[in-house]
């Protein structure tokens, strides 16, 4: 297939890589000017996309997703995919969607999980928002770039998807290090308080699969002095998104709304820019009640 890649960065450059790697035709363009084994890069992302069965984005924000897609959707042939896997607002992502279809293309918003490591193992899950059209032509590279790629409906709703679950995230990664926290002062040992947790009803990701206590539980960021992983600033991203989209639907979110205010304070106040967002439990640790 002829693929356009535009946006090679952290996740984009080896997903794009991995494209070229199963044989597709990957042509891309990054304003850093990057190098991608296999890719070949292009001098604007307008000509990146000329005869392009799919073009792929992977951008940091809904701005820079809008100027992108006005630049590429008029240079894109007609019954083409436009697949955007970039974390953006929701708004943003129905905007370019409407775009997209009243050009004749096909338009799936399709932000991913599972990190740089996913993007480089081609493990990432995808949700995707958009036609189901578009969404069976996308579904082979889907299977090439990630291990799952789950149909949320239309437009926007891969977004959706992408938020909402990231909110529970940011919300059980903050409630499970404030109880290691509190579990230190009670005295009671980190490993005794995993096996307890990791098997009871205050289970989660956080806890089992990615426990913020270094030394206990599976390998994760926490035994490798909290080098991340997810960054605790790409929560607070997400965050700040969900709590966009809640605004703008009337939905009560108010612990997401004290997870965001949480990761706002830790990124932009205290030491947790460029830090593991599971960093918060050596916070908590370090603190008192007042
Ligand atoms: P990144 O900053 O490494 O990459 C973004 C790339 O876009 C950069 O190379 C930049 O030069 C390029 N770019 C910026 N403006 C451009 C333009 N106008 N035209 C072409 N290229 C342009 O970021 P990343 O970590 O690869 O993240 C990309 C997206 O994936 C973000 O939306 C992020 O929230 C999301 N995401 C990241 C992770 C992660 O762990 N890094 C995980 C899941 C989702």
């Amino acid at each position: 297939m002829k693929i356009a890649f535009i946006g090679l960065g952290n996740m984009g450059g080896p997903m794009a890589a991995n494209l070229a790697r199963a044989g597709h035709e990957v042509t891309g363009f990054d304003t850093a000017g990057v190098e991608i084994e296999g890719v070949t890069m292009a001098a604007s992302a307008a000509d990146s996309v000329r005869g392009a069965e799919v073009a792929i984005t992977m951008l940091p924000n809904g701005d820079i997703l809008r100027r992108v897609a006005s630049e590429i959707i008029p240079a894109m042939n007609a019954g083409a995919v436009h697949l955007d896997c970039s974390t953006v607002d929701v708004d943003s992502a129905r905007a370019v969607g409407e775009q997209a279809l009243a050009a004749g293309l096909s338009a799936l918003d399709a932000p991913v999980s599972g990190g740089v490591g996913g993007a480089t193992d081609g493990t990432l899950t995808f949700m995707v928002g958009g036609d189901e059209a578009g969404f069976e032509k996308a579904r082979p590279l889907f299977d090439i770039m990630g291990k799952k790629a789950v149909h949320c409906g239309p437009s926007g709703n891969g977004q959706a998807a992408k938020i909402c679950n990231n909110m529970i995230l940011g919300i059980t990664m903050i409630g499970t290090c404030e109880a290691f926290a509190l579990a230190d002062k009670l005295g009671l040992d980190r490993q005794a308080m995993f096996d307890v947790v990791s098997t009871s009803s205050g289970s989660s990701w956080s806890m089992n699969t990615y426990c913020p206590a270094p030394g206990v539980g599976p390998k994760s960021p926490a035994d490798n002095d909290y080098k991340p992983g997810f960054a605790a600033d790409l929560m607070l991203k997400d965050l700040r998104l969900a709590m966009q989209a809640a605004t703008g639907a009337d939905a009560d979110t108010p612990l997401g709304q004290a997870a965001a205010d949480l990761y706002a304070r830790f990124v932009e106040e205290e030491d947790g820019s460029g830090r593991d967002f599971s960093a918060m439990l050596p916070r908590f640790a370090s603190r008192g009640r007042g």
